[in-house]
């Protein structure tokens, strides 16, 4: 029989209501077996997040704050549910307890962590699912980065265990002391249980459609895309698209299992697969562009010098100022007699002057250009590249909007086209990219 993991996210485990929709997706499915859910996030806009309010109970206890109020609002969102429900789980002496370790030196991550064991205590009960602690299961290393080995260790005893909630965010020291992950964490969690119960697939259920073909406070309701690659994901996220905590995929990817994004209050609709690059062709896709994304604030460095593919060192030398300042690049597009640095404004900090200055005094450019205030567009599609006309179709698609183009950067990856575009164009780019591949693009 097949295995499904199954992650629900905060708003996915808000309430009540959300409780009884995980309920009917866990039940629709046996081979649903195991189950991460985070802590309750927002019911509707401008409402708190559990998680939140943890962090904030213990700055508040820890700096002499009155912290009653903050208190409170966590207690009833457990005993809400708790209610509701019809449960019996005594959440109520849960809650008391984390007062108690408050007042004992609990530390930060302990009580952030409180959101999730909550939770999943109050889902495993309504569920019928037994609880397993994730401390139990997931080690951090004494300097507080995860650590793999020992994780999996400890995982093994799992084997032959089925039907669990398991908390999401967090695990332990060596010492018992408690570690959460960076925020939105419990998809870390997902990832390593549906790899230690060697799950056909890892189910990550949320409040959105799957990834979006394009970011739809850009583009108006794009589609959503039907399968992505794990590189291609990588891509468009590394470009700014985010559904899934970063660190979540390597866990799933390493074992090649596929990750399902899903909607927890459309469970009807298809969602997102995101499988590894070479189970790409098991499934059906049609058009070239898988997705589209960007990021703005960029600047670039173009350095001109005769002959330059000839000067021994001349990139290293350039590259060598970036490295006494601490500036990382984003992008190198290079040709015979030019070299460019992409570099995201956040990283050049106040050191663009020094920059170009020592760039002139080590590399003795013929002249160097600088454009400020750029976008740059990451057009992702496995195979893209190769596929005849789209660069043409890409550049006429900006060509028609109006937009000039002032870097195009294949790197040497096959699966993207990326253009530098004026940061004011940014917007209007991404919907002419758009719309010129959606036609004939996923679902
Ligand atoms: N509850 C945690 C957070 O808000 C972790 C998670 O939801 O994934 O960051």
């Amino acid at each position: 029989m097949s295995i499904k993991m199954t992650k629900f996210g905060g708003s996915s485990v808000a309430d009540a209501v959300q409780f009884q929709k995980v309920k009917r997706i866990i039940e629709a499915d046996p081979s649903r077996l195991f189950v991460v859910p985070s802590a309750p996030g927002k019911r509707f806009a401008g409402d708190d997040k559990v998680t939140d309010l943890l962090y904030l109970l213990y700055a508040q206890y820890n700096s002499d704050a009155n912290y009653s109020d903050t208190f409170r609002k966590i207690c009833d969102r457990y005993t809400g549910i708790e209610r509701d429900l019809g449960l019996h789980t005594d959440i109520q002496s849960e809650l008391d307890a984390i007062l108690k370790n408050l007042e004992n030196g609990a530390s930060e991550d302990f009580i952030a962590s409180r959101g999730e064991y909550l939770n999943a205590l109050l889902l495993a009960d309504y569920l019928g699912f037994d609880f397993v602690d994730a401390s139990e299961l997931i080690c951090f290393h004494s300097d507080g980065t995860y650590d793999d080995e020992t994780t999996l260790r400890w995982t093994q005893k799992l084997e032959n265990m089925t039907r669990l909630v398991i908390p999401g965010f967090y695990g332990r020291k060596r010492d018992g002391s408690i570690k959460t992950f960076s925020r939105g964490g419990s998809d870390i969690t997902g990832a390593i249980i549906a790899r230690a119960v060697h799950a056909d697939v890892y189910e990550n259920w949320t409040d959105v459609p799957g990834f979006m073909m394009a970011d739809p406070r850009i583009v108006d309701h794009p589609k959503v895309i039907s399968t992505v690659s794990y590189s291609e994901l990588r891509e468009l996220s590394y470009m700014g698209a985010t559904v899934l905590h970063e660190d979540s995929i390597f866990p799933v990817r390493k074992a090649h299992i596929p990750i399902h994004v899903r909607n927890t209050n459309e469970p009807e609709r298809e969602g997102t697969m995101v499988v590894p690059d070479s189970y790409l062709r098991f499934y059906k896709r049609t058009g070239t562009m898988t997705g589209v994304a960007g990021r703005t604030g960029f600047t670039v460095i173009t350095v001109y010098k005769d002959n330059m593919h000839n000067e021994v060192g001349f990139g290293y030398r350039m590259l060598r100022v970036l490295e006494r300042y601490n500036v990382s690049f984003e992008h190198v597009p290079s040709g015979i007699d030019t070299m460019s640095l992409v570099i995201a404004d956040v990283n050049l900090k106040d050191h663009l002057q020094q920059i170009l200055r020592e760039i002139k005094r080590d590399c003795n450019p013929k002249t160097v250009e600088l454009q400020s205030n750029m976008a740059l567009i990451a057009t992702v599609g496995k195979g893209m590249v190769r596929s005849i006309g789209t660069a043409a179709k890409l550049f006429n698609a900006l060509y028609e909007a109006g937009i000039n183009i002032r870097m195009i950067d294949q790197g040497s990856s096959e699966m993207n086209i990326i253009v530098g575009v004026e940061n004011e164009d940014f917007p209007e780019a991404v919907r002419a990219i758009y719309k010129a591949f959606s036609q004939d693009g996923q679902e």
